[in-house]
């Protein structure tokens, strides 16, 4: 990594959608890709006079959420209205939570360059979504906008983690860390693609040793971990020269330009007094008892840090590959189950790390539209454990198992692929091997050790590579001592 002679400063503000049925204040369907306008009621499009209705498992994941990222649950916290115009907010103005937030004073830990490092968490509220703006052709070209509100009053929880990070390395592991915790909790599906999980990054840098904070910018569109990544280097360096020619940093709001690869100011940044922030009249404050709270918390599924224990525990697997490992529910899922059904637990990392994952991302494929079934894999590690196939020829039948999704044990009698491992089929082989080559066979009983390896070449050679080269080299020694 490049050492500079600034220190970056990172935090971020993370937006994840609410796996919820309805939305927030109505009763319209939460869900992805619907026409147009069609999840949409007179709340949701903002006619005057409609009332809000909190949703109240938009509560129960906010807590089940905020319990996960190790916060303490506010027993009374209220809405408020955050005012401005734009054309995808009908209402002209968002209800949000400001000052008492139902999350507090949480952290993650993320595992970063070997070793564990403790990234805070501000707080978490609950928020309603604005609509989209849709656009036929380029912005710039149309004639006219298009507002779709099916994704007003999706429900939001915006987590606001401290300004802990220092690389956009640590950031992107913060990321995914708070991905997958989002994803045991069960309150999001967190897909980046589809906006389900969206994130800003407050990007600021100072010279090596200093206290105070450097002035810093917002930037908004990161779409992926990568983009996530690169916007933060572009800006961290771009601050950097900036400083060193002597100019000042201005606060100000920036977009990521995927295509040209760099930031671009979109306009100054926003103070919270901005948005002339009141309480929201529609709705009572929220209080929330330790009952609620403990009823939450004892249904709480295996979260990623506790998943990543047990696979040190119990299979003395190393921080990095349960890092891999904990990345989704489902990917435990697999893992857990081909360790049932072969128990070999760092045999089966390596292959889910290196072979599997090669497939996967290839393919750009989630592991739950996997052909190859854990039990499939679980039996192709076994046959190598076996030696009735050898780890190269695996992983030619695995290439096969990811196209068809066909058992090993199939692939395996059709293409005549099983290792000889049959003791009498092989010392007939060797004894002819030995036959045709009686000068090797005087230089090794001469004392020439290396004659051996000679042989052994022979006999894979007849057998076209099937044999089992353990087997081989065991029964030639035999066969050689009792000349
Ligand atoms: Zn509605």
């Amino acid at each position: 990594m490049e050492k500079y002679d600034y220190e970056i400063v990172i935090g971020l503000e993370v937006h994840v959608e609410l796996k919820t049925k309805t939305k927030i204040f109505c009763a319209c369907s939460n869900s992805f890709g619907a026409e147009p306008n069609t999840n949409v009621c007179p709340v949701c499009s903002g006619f005057p006079g409609m009332l809000p209705v909190l949703n109240q498992q938009v509560v129960d994941y906010a807590i089940r959420a905020g319990l996960a990222l190790n916060c303490e649950i506010s027993p009374y916290s209220k809405f408020d209205r955050k005012n401005y115009f734009y054309p995808d907010l009908p209402k002209a103005y968002q209800i949000s939570q400001f000052d008492l937030p139902i999350c507090l004073n949480g952290y993650l830990d993320i595992y970063v360059e070997g070793r564990t490092k403790r990234i805070g968490i501000v707080r978490a509220h609950m928020e309603e979504d604005a609509g989209k703006l849709v656009h036929q052709g380029s912005i710039t070209q149309t004639a006219f906008s298009l507002v779709d509100l099916n994704r007003s009053g999706v429900p939001l929880l915006e987590i606001v983690s401290q300004p802990d990070m220092r690389s956009a390395a640590e950031a992107r592991e913060y990321l995914e860390k708070l991905r997958s915790t989002m994803l045991f909790a069960g309150v999001s599906d967190c897909k980046m693609q589809e906006g389900s999980l969206r994130c800003d990054a407050n990007v600021s840098v100072r010279p090596w040793g200093e206290a105070k904070l450097g002035t810093r910018t917002e930037i908004k569109n990161l779409n992926s971990f990568r983009a996530l990544e690169k916007a933060i280097e572009y800006e961290a360096r771009r601050q950097m020269d900036a400083l060193d020619d002597g100019e000042l940093i201005v606060q100000e709001t920036r977009t990521w330009d995927e295509e040209k690869q760099v930031t671009r100011s979109m306009r100054s940044k926003e103070e919270a007094h901005d948005y002339r922030y009141f309480p929201e009249p529609d709705l009572p404050p929220l209080m929330i008892s330790p009952e609620w709270v403990e009823s939450i918390a004892r249904e709480m599924p295996e979260l990623p840090h506790q998943a990543q224990q047990r696979l040190m525990d119990e299979y003395g697997l190393p921080p990095y590959d349960v890092a891999i490992l904990t990345s989704t529910p489902e990917y435990l899922a697999y893992f857990d189950q081909c360790v049932v059904d072969f128990s070999q637990p760092k045999a089966v990392a390596n292959w889910m790390m290196g072979e599997l994952n090669k497939y996967l991302n290839q393919s750009n494929m989630e592991i739950s539209a996997c052909l190859v079934q854990p039990g499939h894999l679980a039996a192709l590690l076994k046959m190598v454990d076996e030696g009735t196939i050898s780890g190269k020829m695996a992983k030619d039948i695995f290439a096969e198992m990811f196209a068809s999704g066909n058992e090993p044990q199939g692939i395996v009698k059709e293409k005549g692929l099983a290792q000889i491992s049959d003791q009498d089929t092989l010392i007939a082989m060797i004894e002819e091997v030995l036959k045709a080559n009686p000068k090797v066979v005087e230089d090794y009983l001469g004392g020439k050790q290396k004659a051996a390896g000679f042989l052994v070449g022979q006999v894979m050679k007849a057998t076209k590579g099937q044999a089992n080269p353990t087997l081989v080299n065991q029964l030639i020694d035999k066969c050689l001592s009792a000349q």
